[in-house]
């Protein structure tokens, strides 16, 4: 029986396993997702103070779709006799979807780099909250002032005091100047003191040595700087993109017999963009790399990646948060307004469990329902 095999059991992971089975219907197919973890862990909602409520466990998904799961770690992939190897098991494959994410790269020749904390995964998530729980007023110093560094800061913010650092002489820098305005007003609002065009040196046990000199206080040093795809990509032919994605076309396909999805895929958004590595498109890549994998086994046609509207929502803690519209990220709510649009996109981002018909329904609506304020449709210009 011909084999589809997914690497990676988060949202590319487990969204591709649900569009294989949607394009299975009754047809004889195997399909094996091969991932080390339990749950499907839901990145996003990392920085909340409560980590283990960030996860869905794999085999309420996987289960009533008929996905069997190997829990394993792919180390070797050999595309030409298409076969990957997983904890020493040797998996044959007729067609692979290559799902297995991505990494915050933490630095290794930093002083002290082995007491850095980071919300990268959920190990890390734990590890900080358990480090700072029951410490009353703590110090925490944030290195990155991007999308993953304000939802730190700004949600360290409610328990203690935060210094954010960043290398870049402003907040935000890879966002733009549109939400700026109100992402400063929010650390304002907070009291989160920043350091900008400096970055840590090196860490010690309870400070942190910033690159003008200065020794602060920190009970946490959390590194929220710089996030890559997995090395696994590397045993890919092709030629890979800066953040170490594989290039696919816009049936995700990477090789005739592979596929990619996720933060691994380099796939076109438009004319001028590559898709981000963000779970907005990890899961329409997901879905539509898994359709495509099983249809063309059984000869249906593929389906095209037409990537939604680019949004982003940055969670400001107390102050908020942030809704943008476009490549220009114009700010379509903030306040308590993107807070409640934050936190539907939080619930939204949960996959349907336990239930066939209703896993398989949302693999096939290829995009997230995102819960857009009234002005983001009325206002907004298209997304370019
Ligand atoms: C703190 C934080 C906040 C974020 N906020 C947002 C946000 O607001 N909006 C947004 O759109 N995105 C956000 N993201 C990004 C988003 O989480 C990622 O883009 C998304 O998780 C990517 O999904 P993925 O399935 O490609 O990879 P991952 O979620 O990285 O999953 C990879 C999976 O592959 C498995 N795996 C890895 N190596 C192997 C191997 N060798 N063999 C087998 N399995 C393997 C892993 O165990 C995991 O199951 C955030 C990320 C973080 C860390």
């Amino acid at each position: 029986m011909a084999h589809v095999v997914i690497i990676g059991g988060g949202f590319a992971g487990v969204w591709s396993a649900a569009g294989a089975a949607l394009a299975r219907r009754d047809a004889d197919l195997r399909i094996t997702l091969i991932a080390p973890n339990e749950h499907l862990v839901l990145r996003p909602r990392l920085y909340e103070p409560e980590p283990d409520l960030a996860k869905v466990e794999l085999g309420r998904i996987l289960d009533p779709i008929g996905v069997r799961q190997l829990r394993a770690s792919v180390d070797v992939i050999d595309t030409a006799r298409r076969v990957v190897v997983a904890d020493g098991e040797k998996v044959a494959y007729d067609r692979l979807i290559l799902a297995a994410g991505s990494k915050l790269v933490a630095p290794t020749d930093l002083p002290g780099a082995e007491r850095l904390f980071d919300i990268d995964t959920l190990t890390g998530a734990r590890r900080l909250t358990d480090h700072l729980r029951g410490r009353a007023d703590h110090s925490a110093v944030v290195v990155g002032a991007g999308f993953v560094g304000l939802e730190a800061a700004t949600a360290l913010a409610a328990r203690g005091r935060v210094l954010l650092v960043d290398r870049s002489e402003v907040v935000g820098d890879a966002l733009g100047p549109g939400p700026r305005a109100e992402i400063e007003a929010a650390l304002d609002k907070l009291g989160i003191e920043r350091r900008l065009g400096t970055t840590v040196t090196g860490v010690g046990a309870g400070h942190a040595v910033l690159s003008d000199g200065t020794r602060v206080d920190a009970d946490a040093v959390v590194w929220c700087v710089g996030m890559r795809a997995g090395e696994l990509t590397r045993q890919i032919p092709a030629r890979l993109d800066h953040l170490g994605r594989v290039p696919v076309d816009h049936r995700l396909r990477a090789l005739p017999e592979v596929f990619v999805a996720g933060d691994m895929a380099a796939a076109a958004f438009d004319a001028e963009h590559t898709v981000m590595q963000a779970c907005q498109h990890a899961t329409p890549l997901g879905k539509v790399a898994g359709y495509n994998a099983a249809a063309d086994l059984l000869g249906m046609p593929l389906r095209d990646f037409t990537p939604g509207p680019y949004v982003t929502c940055l969670d400001l803690g107390a102050a908020g948060a942030v809704f943008t519209r476009g490549w220009d990220r114009r700010v379509m709510a903030s306040g308590a307004d993107g807070a409640a649009i934050k936190s539907r996109i939080n619930q939204a981002i949960h996959p349907p469990v336990d239930d066939a018909r209703e896993i398989l329904a949302a693999a096939d609506r290829v995009h997230i329902e995102l819960p857009f304020f009234p002005r983001a449709e009325k206002d907004a210009a298209p997304a370019t």
